[in-house]
């Protein structure tokens, strides 16, 4: 857990943003935030009170009115500016990360352009809001329907995806005439607070976008305040059920993102090298901290012994440094505590029966950085703490079945479906696996299927708790609610008021 510390003078104070402009916490709390690839603390970020939480959603509720009435070729204008200022200030941003998250820079450079991606989605808003409309539903009367906005919607997000996953939730929800509260993670709040510097200098009107940094009060006071309309929520699986649970318990819309233990099906036709490649890849980057890493291998009928071998070779060629080193390809873990908890994970993994057949404690670079490098265990089986615990960090499991329909049990026992991948040559069995396998996104012969962003982003069973994926079309759901109208006008030629000027019919 982040320490509640008093400031040492030199570093960065990270500031809410209510009502258009940068406002000093009051609440005397306050949390250390760390350039993970060094170890040193690099700021210090205010923690909100009740009273600065409403102060933020007052902002917003006042900002309302006028926004949601703004036109929607001025709001499509509007994003078009965000668009291109996201685009000048992409490497500043993915800067932001790898400094306060420890990703290195060509990964945070991937993020802000997937986050890019949603923001061009939402310059489409004109389109992506209109209704529907029946002519003559009964005689005479016609019946359409409209959508417009919830008002005030706050989101609560990760520290894994700090620019991305805020951008999930801002962009349709500003799009869609909502204003907003964001309550960042509190381990590397930096990124939203440059969010809102561009936001602001696009032109985006004061109190329309507001920030507000802390922790559990933070986010209790945004789930009981009356003003908030609808959360979004993303994180571990624990938060998301707790936010779920107690937001619509106040009538509150509600879509909380969960955890994940995402599995990725080897079968034996597949091209061994792609597949090791993509495990890799999808299981170290980014210090695996991601929501969509693989973390189990699940390797199919005799090819184990092939597959782990070259997943192995390929370990030592992953050069882990400092973020800001271009040539690094994994950075640190985000805090000592986190790192700590992954490498007991390798620690116990001989005690529960599995084989640790590279231990990521052997390759950390020099120096206070929180480092881990990845580790590979083999022969995993569902009752270990390995195979059920989310363990979102640079370890990946394997675990040996003997035929394809083991595997998908192995996917549809497990509580999280987050996303899951397949790696074959045959056609038709990766078409039954779509069609088998209880998971909200599916890859074929690609680890992480991440989907573009005019789809819409989610996982199923603990992986998602609510009824609405986040962005893409159903991003413009959960940030809408449909009004249906129906209408009856005087016909014209029966009509007794005089129209002042003569009838055609
Ligand atoms: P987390 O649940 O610890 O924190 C998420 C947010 O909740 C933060 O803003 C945090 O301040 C707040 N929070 C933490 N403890 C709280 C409490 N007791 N009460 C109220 N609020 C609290 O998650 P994290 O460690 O920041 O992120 C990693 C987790 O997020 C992983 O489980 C990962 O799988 C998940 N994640 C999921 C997705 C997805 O799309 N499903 C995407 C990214 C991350």
């Amino acid at each position: 857990m982040t320490e509640l510390v008093d400031a040492p003078a030199d570093v960065k104070a990270i500031r809410h943003w209510i009502g258009g402009k940068e406002t000093p916490g009051g609440s005397g709390r306050s949390g250390a935030v760390y350039n993970p690839a060094t170890g040193v603390q690099s700021g210090s970020v205010d923690f909100a009170s009740v009273e600065e939480i409403d102060a933020a959603v007052q902002a917003a509720k006042a900002a309302a009115p006028s926004w949601r009435a703004l036109s929607l070729s001025r709001r499509a204008e509007l994003f078009f500016s965000i668009r291109q200022l996201f685009h000048e200030h992409h490497k500043d941003l993915a800067r932001l990360l790898t400094l306060e998250h420890g990703k290195v820079l060509s990964d945070a450079m991937g993020e802000v352009a997937r986050g890019l991606e949603v923001i061009e989605f939402c310059c489409g808003i004109p389109t992506l809001l209109k209704g529907g409309f029946s002519e003559q539903a009964s005689t005479g009367i016609d019946v359409y329907s409209i959508r417009q906005p919830l008002g005030v919607v706050a989101g609560i997000t990760p520290f894994n995806f700090p620019a991305m996953v805020p951008m999930w939730m801002w962009a349709p929800a500003l799009a869609c005439g909502n204003t907003f509260v964001l309550k960042p993670s509190e381990k590397d709040p930096s990124a939203s607070m440059l969010t809102a510097e561009l936001l602001a200098e696009a032109g985006v009107p004061a109190g329309v976008f507001n920030v507000v940094h802390g922790d559990k009060v933070a986010v209790d006071a945004l789930i009981e305040h009356p003003d908030v309309s609808a959360l979004s929520f993303v994180g571990s699986t624990p938060i998301a059920k707790y936010v779920y649970e107690n937001a619509t318990a106040r009538g509150k819309r509600c879509q909380a993102l969960g955890g994940a233990k995402n599995h990725m099906i080897v079968l034996p036709d597949a091209d061994i090298d792609m597949a090791a490649d993509a495990a890799v890849s999808a299981a170290y980057g980014s210090a695996g901290e991601r929501c969509m890493a693989v973390s189990m291998v699940v390797a199919v009928a005799g090819v184990g012994d092939k597959l782990v071998a070259a997943i192995q070779d390929r370990i030592p060629k992953v050069k882990i440094g400092n973020g800001l080193d271009e040539s690094s390809e994994m950075g640190p873990l985000v805090t000592r505590e986190h790192r700590d908890k992954v490498a007991s994970y390798v620690e116990r993994a001989p005690g529960e029966g599995a084989t640790v057949v590279v231990d990521g404690r052997a390759s950390c670079p020099d120096g206070d950085g929180f480092f881990l490098g990845p580790s590979l265990i083999d022969d995993i089986t569902p009752g270990m703490d390995n195979y059920r615990d989310e363990i979102f960090g640079p370890v990946l499991g394997v675990t040996r079945v003997e035929t394809y329909d083991e595997a998908v049990k192995l996917i549809n026992d497990n509580p999280y479906g987050n996303g899951t991948a397949i790696f074959t040559r045959d056609g038709g069995v990766a078409r039954q696996f779509q069609f088998d396998v209880q998971a909200g996104m599916v890859g074929i012969n690609v680890p992480i299927p991440v989907p573009v962003a005019y789809y819409s982003f989610g996982g199923w069973k603990a992986s998602l708790f609510g009824d609405r994926h986040i962005y893409g079309p159903e991003g413009i759901d959960f940030y809408t609610r449909t009004k249906v109208v129906t209408s009856r006008w005087p016909d014209p030629a029966t009509s007794k008021v005089d129209l002042g000027f003569p009838q055609t019919r």
